[in-house]
């Protein structure tokens, strides 16, 4: 954005927490801002997510796992910049092994977080049970505990950056679909954004349009694979504190049939049920499938006994082809700006903060390079 005017015209495309946080960093600084999104904001796999924060759960290699890492660490500042109650709770995550097999693999994972730096430590069962004294430990052999990771609640999240947005003089519309843009120039720059509203000219475009990114981003002759990687989270009714302490319970796998669960309580008392790893393919969104996983998730946690569970339809993660973001300038149409990533509650703060870096002070930050659009040849 070097040449670009002193307050260049800025369009978002999706109000997911991607596009949301986008938003909120760019609209500190001098810019003329506007958010799309074709639906509510917030209504995509943002709306869907476990919403854990954590560098954790398998983020390999060790470059990944510091981008999490980082965006983690950011959390705490990030929320205190919205300047509103988003939920976000800290706390840790708790996890079991059940054999002797599983406590050697729990023990190796522990020894890598620690060798990076990483705060993680091996726990025994008293002291699990003094983190959650309501917590039935089943067939416990060793427990672990990440105590930097956190929890927090997606929808506040954006509802503030969009909030934020707002007061900074910037334009969010919902319920406006983007079909097209228009290109002028060699190599081709997008001068205006069409709508199902109309048209709005621009100076740069933010596709932040999570599962979607793929096709906008193919009208531009950008290639942008994504997997297809749908996820079913459960939701009950609002409960008591059923977790004291913890932000997150994952709890271990029943048998070499069933995925183990994690669990975790939002502000408002519901708790939130997912099943096996981050990355789960799912898609059994039908109750009788909600009311087995509170069954196991009563199991763990008796206070629960009371709660009715409600299934939230199949979300779609954005889940680029090798699984790692797409962050990053498209070299191909230079004044579009990618933003596309799993994770993408844990990365939220990071890649907002540096989307605005990289989009309006015309530096690539370095972190991101492994993150290119481009990885994927045309
Ligand atoms: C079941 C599940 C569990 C998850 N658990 C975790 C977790 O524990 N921790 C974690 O960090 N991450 C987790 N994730 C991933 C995380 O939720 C996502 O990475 C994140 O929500 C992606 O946000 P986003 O803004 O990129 O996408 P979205 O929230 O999907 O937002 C994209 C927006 O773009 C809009 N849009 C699309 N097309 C158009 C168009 N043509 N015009 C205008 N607007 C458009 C959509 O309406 C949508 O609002 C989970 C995801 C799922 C599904």
């Amino acid at each position: 954005m070097e040449s670009s005017p002193q307050r260049p015209r800025i369009i978002v495309v999706g109000a997911g927490i991607i596009g949301a946080s986008i938003a909120f960093h760019l609209s500190r600084r001098p810019v003329r801002l506007t958010v799309l999104d074709r639906a509510e904001p917030g209504s995509g796999a943002s709306s869907h997510s476990f919403a854990w924060i954590n560098a954790s759960a398998g983020k390999e290699p060790a470059s990944y796992h510091d981008l999490n890492r980082r965006a983690v660490d950011m959390w705490d500042r990030f929320a205190r910049s919205l300047a509103a109650d988003v939920g976000l709770r800290w706390g840790g995550e708790l996890r079991w092994a059940t054999t002797p097999a599983e406590a050697e693999e729990l023990r190796a994972a522990v020894a890598v977080l620690q060798r990076r730096g990483h705060h993680s430590r091996l726990l025994n069962e008293a002291e699990c049970q003094a983190l959650e004294p309501g917590l039935r430990l089943d067939r416990f052999v060793l427990g672990a505990l990440s105590p930097n990771d956190a929890q927090v609640d997606p929808a506040r999240v954006i509802r503030a950056c969009l909030g934020q947005v707002r007061a900074q003089g910037g334009t969010v519309e919902a319920h406006t679909e983007v079909r097209g843009f228009r290109l002028a120039g060699s190599p081709p720059r997008v001068t205006a954004v069409q709508t199902d509203k109309g048209e709005l000219a621009c100076d740069l475009v933010v596709l932040a349009a999570g599962v979607e990114a793929t096709r906008l981003a193919g009208l531009l002759g950008i290639h942008l694979p994504q997997q297809r990687s749908p996820g079913v989270v459960v939701r009950t009714d609002p409960q008591p504190p059923v977790l004291k302490r913890l932000a997150v319970l994952n709890a271990p796998a029943p048998d070499s049939e069933q995925p183990g669960i994690h669990i975790c309580q939002r502000p408002d008392g519901t708790v939130i049920i997912g099943e096996g790893s981050q990355e789960r393919l799912a898609s059994d969104d039908s109750q009788a499938h909600a009311d087995a996983l509170l069954a196991r998730a009563v199991g763990y946690l008796p206070a629960l006994a009371a709660a009715r569970a409600r299934p939230l339809p199949v979300g779609y993660r954005p889940m680029p082809l090798d699984g790692y973001p797409v962050l990053g300038l498209s070299k191909a149409v230079p004044n579009v700006y990618l933003a596309v990533t799993h994770s993408g509650v844990t990365l939220a703060p990071l890649v907002g903060e540096y989307g605005a870096i990289e989009i309006l002070d015309g530096v690539s930050v370095d972190l991101l390079a492994p993150y290119r659009v481009e990885r994927f040849g045309q």
